[in-house]
């Protein structure tokens, strides 16, 4: 066991997508290649969108995707801790009421932008008079609160991006407290971080400049800096994928048989200079894990590629890895595999093989034929092609004309496995009955 720990840190106001999968994939696995801990960390600050069915289904996916977790935090019920280091904070100056309102602050932004600014904070709020702060109290505005950033560099060597550097005085003091007393994400995130003793932060890179902004929060709760990195976004074909955009859940892949060893193996080398390739289990796939091998580009995701991979990944699936979920055995698993676009499709092998088939004939003559020189069983992997030589001399077909209707008397269908490998499956009885256009 080394020191490391990671948390995947959803926000149950929706499904789990493509796009937060990716983050716990990389998480749980440098956690598992490492020999490391994972957290799963519930971001519930925002009350009003957090849904218990929500949760439900992240974790429900988590397992699924076979990602247990060593422990398990809430953040709405660590109020009171994040209220005392607040205090704590507000004592120090680090945390400072604001009055302005949002179109107060949005005239101010406009004005730097037309300026050609940046728009950050003027700290209007820190040069405000006793008498100023009563009056807007007696108004009725209710304060929210700002981080305070000390000037300097912000420095940090990213795992992904390699050395990034930020000047505080570019950074606006981020509002931690709404008017509502509600707490934004980003302190609650440090105080969380440093209490649990996270040791390594993987997110979107759509958190770079929050990474500066809480840098200065850990030094301020006298927490140890995390090691960061920092994911590419993936981009789908309606631009970045998020929550928010209503892109891929991971429930529907699932539900149209998307395997979850498919999904983790395409988004752990998507954007790597690795190749796609299966993987069939997680503690290998986490063996592999570099991230230097990730480019700073942004992947394209392509729901098309993840279901042509899964059928690529369906066909080569060890028996081992679907045992339990299947009642055929592992022969029976082998001979069909090849042929399968989902799992689950092997239950229609199950049955052409064991059970009731209505039989197609289609040429009569050809399939009467055959179903007479069937030899009796025992049949051996030499059976099948004998009785075919048989079949072509008696019957003068050959290629299609031959294969075709034996195979829609034999399974009803137009495609599938070989017939060679079919055949014994079915048995002598069921195909001499079938061969004879009789439902058996
Ligand atoms: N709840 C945050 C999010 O989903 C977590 C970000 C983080 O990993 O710090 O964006």
């Amino acid at each position: 066991m080394s020191d490391l720990k990671v948390r995947f840190a959803p926000s149950p106001t929706g499904y789990m997508h493509i796009g937060n999968t990716r983050t716990a994939v990389f998480n749980w696995l440098l956690a598992k290649k490492l020999g490391g801990k994972f957290m799963l960390r519930i971001d519930d600050t925002d009350v009003l969108r957090s849904k218990k069915e929500y949760e439900d289904a992240l974790r429900d996916i988590l397992v699924w995707l076979g990602f247990n977790w060593d422990e398990e935090a809430r953040q709405s019920a660590r109020m009171a801790r994040y209220d005392e280091v607040v205090a704590r904070l507000k004592a120090e100056g680090r945390v400072y009421a604001c009055y302005e309102t949002a179109e107060e602050l949005e005239v101010m932004r406009k004005k730097l932008m037309t300026k050609g600014l940046p728009p950050i904070y003027d700290r209007g709020a820190l040069k405000l008079t006793a008498e100023q702060i009563s009056a807007y109290e007696a108004e009725g505005r209710k304060p929210h609160y700002r981080f305070k950033l000390i000037p300097g560099n912000i420095d940090w060597d990213d795992l992904v991006r390699g050395h990034c550097h930020y000047d505080a005085a570019n950074l606006a003091d981020p509002v931690i407290i709404r008017e509502d007393g509600s707490y934004l994400y980003h302190l609650p995130s440090v105080i969380d971080d440093a209490d649990f003793g996270i040791t390594h932060i993987i997110r979107g890179e759509d958190h770079v400049t929050n990474t500066a902004a809480q840098i200065q929060m850990f030094e301020a709760v006298d927490g140890k800096i995390p090691t960061f990195a920092h994911l590419p976004l993936l981009t789908g074909k309606e631009g970045k994928l998020s929550k928010r955009l209503g892109s891929l859940g991971v429930r529907e892949l699932r539900a149209e048989g998307v395997e979850a060893m498919a999904i983790c193996s395409f988004l752990a080398k998507l954007g790597t200079s690795e190749a796609i390739e299966p993987f069939y289990d997680l503690e290998t796939l986490a063996q592999s894990l570099d991230l230097t091998k990730l480019g700073r580009s942004q992947p394209k995701f392509d729901e098309e590629e993840l279901k042509t991979f899964n059928t690529r990944f369906v066909r080569n699936m060890p028996y081992d890895a679907v045992k339990g979920r299947i009642k055929s055995d592992e022969a029976f698993w082998n001979a069909v595999r090849g042929n399968l676009n989902v799992v689950d499709d092997v239950n229609e092998w199950e049955q052409i093989c064991h059970q009731t088939v209505k039989p197609v004939i289609e040429d009569k003559a050809l399939t009467d034929v055959a179903a007479e020189l069937l030899p009796p069983e025992p049949w051996n992997s030499e059976t099948f092609n004998a009785w075919l030589a048989e079949v072509k001399a008696q019957s003068g077909k050959k290629g299609k004309e031959l294969f075709h209707p034996l195979r829609k008397a034999l399974t009803a269908q137009e495609n599938g496995p070989e017939l060679k490998t079919l055949l014994p499956l079915i048995g002598r009885d069921r195909a001499y009955k079938r061969l004879k256009g009789i439902e058996a």
